[in-house]
């Protein structure tokens, strides 16, 4: 492991932090693997869910942050589920994401997540329901590749998968006022 434990970060502020917002007991960890057994992005992870969490436990912040586990995370929270300890795995993940977005800390290997998760809101924000041509099109401008899977997008428009046009939900104020209000209270905190 290249960051080497300091036992000065036990029961650090991040520790302290990271347990507090996700309201679960993470010391409560036995390392039974059953989180990780049951993930099915695990492979692609640089660090396995129960590793992560043990991480935690030695306070090693630099490492977890600088993982791509959480950010691959898909929140399907089977390793909630399984957990014998009842330790919400899925939660720590989101907490995690929002510990590094909040320092502007993001894996070189997985930097463009957050580009798309801007712009797949802003679609959710704008038509209450994604509009893919336009999600796939500006992520691909905004990283930098502009002609990416551009040969798949005939295909999916003749099988009637994609739109050409962006379709707005019924109530799609409704979605507005959704974002509104997280923004209040976002900034309230
Ligand atoms: S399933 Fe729960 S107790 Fe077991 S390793 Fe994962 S977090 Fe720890
Ligand atoms: S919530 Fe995330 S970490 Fe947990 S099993 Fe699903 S993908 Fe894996």
């Amino acid at each position: 492991m290249k960051y080497l434990l300091n036992v000065k970060n036990l029961n650090s502020e991040f520790v302290r932090e990271i347990q507090a917002e996700s309201k679960t007991r993470i010391l409560h960890c036995y390392q039974c693997g059953k989180c990780s057994a049951g993930c099915p992005i695990a492979n692609e992870m640089e660090y396995k869910p129960n590793q992560i969490i043990r991480m935690i436990q030695l306070g090693m912040e630099e490492s977890v942050l600088k993982a791509n586990t959480m950010w691959l995370c898909a929140s399907c929270i089977t390793c909630t589920v399984r957990c014998p300890r009842e330790i919400d795995i899925a939660e720590i993940m989101d907490v995690l994401r929002r510990y590094a977005f909040k320092r502007g800390i993001f894996p070189a290997a997985v930097a463009d997540i957050p580009v798309f998760n801007r712009i797949f809101l802003r679609n959710i924000k704008l038509f209450g329901r994604l509009y893919e041509l336009g999600l796939i099109g500006f992520f691909n401008l905004l990283t930098g590749n502009p002609f990416k899977d551009v040969l798949l997008g005939p295909k999916m428009f003749f099988k009637g998968k994609i739109n050409l046009i962006p379709e707005r939900i019924k109530n799609a104020s409704e979605i507005k006022d959704i974002f509104k209000r997280s923004a209040e209270i976002e900034h309230s905190d």
